[in-house]
């Protein structure tokens, strides 16, 4: 997106937010019966999510810095708590709260000393002279411990029992990963986490690594999302707002042939999570933004992962909206919208993986003219989905289509249309036609 479309967005966003009479202190708030896969009744659970609803007022904290908020969250401290947060807290930043640049985390190699520069680097493992190997040896160390003190400062482990609300109308986290996930990193327990009222920009990795063999071409990867969910059960993600601004990926270079990507994704739900609810979220100008299931290996996620999306407006995303591997995804009611800067970096809406059961409900799509239905979703070795009530570019019987039926034509596929199960936590699923509006004024932060 051009600087002037994002200052034009935001403003937009901005302006709504200065409509809204007051700033609500939802902190108190539980999801409500029926809310999608968050609000299921476990033993553990019983309401569903209920985050830090309980909290005691010792356990109520008013945050404005990276430090406050660590020590707030006391990772793994599973009491109940509510974090509120207040203005936007930058996770680059040293214990004493000064910024730190990419620069500022180079490490040499441990084993040679060797220092750590992205010019060094390039030389090292052009595919010109290294081939497509994966890099390995001195500047490949030094980078991955480069990437490790970033790390130690942008990953914010969240732990069970806790809300995180933004409670003025800028509130939010600048480079942050907020990771949610137990000490254990086998299973799943019920962290019970909602994370509501924030502004979550420019997630980003100072050290992305060469992938030479993923694709064609090679890809660079990023490491860190906005919001990860691993392990982890009872998770609702609602009326944030995600984007790229100061690092978005048209002010990034390329490097060997491919775009130089320092982020990773926006919410990513994966490793046996369970009961996620993302709903009423603004997410903008980003390429990947929701993977659910992170590889076709990960056969303990078989019957989990089971996640809901519910009136997001997806806007310029280039891929993973979602792409889901094994689980039941309730997709319905989304405003998917792409300017034409977006389209030129559009891949793909839903990403059909192995076992996937996407369930995509009335979803609403304002699209160029060059974006036909067929792009809207991609297979990557699964084999159905159920598609209904998909609307494009307009309210009427006539901007009815079928992707499936779309992309089967365009690709020589055979994907199924049809439902292998059937959702029953939702409150409604509103007409087609209504979608955009209703998205539009009421999805994102305060709203
Ligand atoms: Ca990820
Ligand atoms: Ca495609």
């Amino acid at each position: 997106m051009s600087a002037v479309r994002m200052s034009v967005l935001l403003a937009l966003l901005s302006a709504a937010a200065q409509a809204q009479a007051g700033v609500p202190d939802v902190g108190r708030q539980t999801i409500a019966a029926n809310d999608g896969w968050a609000s299921m009744p476990t033993a553990a659970l019983p309401g569903g999510t209920t985050g830090g609803s309980a909290a005691d007022t010792a356990h109520v904290y008013t945050v404005s810095d990276r430090n406050a908020l660590v020590a707030a969250l006391a990772f793994p401290d599973a009491t109940p708590k509510i974090i509120r947060i207040d203005g936007v807290i930058d996770a680059n930043v040293d214990e004493t709260g000064q910024p730190l640049t990419c620069e500022n985390y180079a490490r040499p190699d441990p084993q040679t000393g060797t220092p750590y520069s992205l010019d060094a680097f390039l030389a090292a493992y052009d595919p010109a002279t290294w081939g497509r190997t994966n890099p390995s040896g001195p500047l490949e160390r030094a980078r991955a411990a480069s990437a490790a003190a970033q790390q130690a400062r942008v990953r914010i482990r969240v732990p069970a029992n806790t809300t995180i609300v933004g409670v003025t109308r800028n509130a939010g986290l600048r480079g942050a990963w907020l990771d949610i996930r137990p000490s254990s990193t086998s299973g799943n327990q019920p962290m019970n986490v909602i994370v509501r009222n924030l502004t979550f920009a420019d997630t980003f990795d100072c050290f992305p690594q060469w992938s030479p063999n993923d694709g064609a071409t090679g890809n660079w990867n990023s490491l860190y999302d906005a919001v990860s969910v691993r392990n982890a059960t009872h998770v609702w993600i609602d009326h944030n707002n995600f984007l790229d601004a100061a690092t978005a990926d048209d002010t990034l270079p390329t490097y060997f042939g491919r775009l130089y990507q320092v982020h990773d994704g926006l919410v990513d739900v994966t490793n046996e999570s369970d009961y996620v609810t993302v709903s009423w979220n603004l997410m903008a100008n980003h390429d990947k933004a929701m993977l659910i299931g992170s590889s076709d290996s990960a056969s303990a996620d078989r019957g989990k992962l089971r996640v809901s999306l519910h009136h997001n407006l997806f806007h310029d995303l280039g891929q993973r909206v979602p792409r889901v591997r094994y689980g039941q995804v309730h997709v319905y009611n989304n405003q998917y919208s792409l300017t034409t800067d977006g389209a030129a970096r559009y891949g793909y809406s839903w990403g059909v993986g192995i076992e996937s059961q996407i369930h995509a409900e009335n979803n609403h799509f304002l699209v160029p003219a060059a974006v036909t239905p067929d792009l809207f979703l991609d297979r990557f070795n699964g084999t159905s989905l159920y598609v209904a009530g998909t609307l494009r570019n307009g309210f009427v019987r006539a901007h009815a289509v079928d992707p499936v039926a779309a992309f089967n034509a365009a690709n020589g596929e055979a994907l199924v249309n049809a439902a292998t199960w059937t959702p029953t936590l939702y409150n409604g699923i509103d007409p087609t036609w209504t979608v955009p509006l209703k998205v539009i004024l009421r999805a994102g932060t305060f709203k």
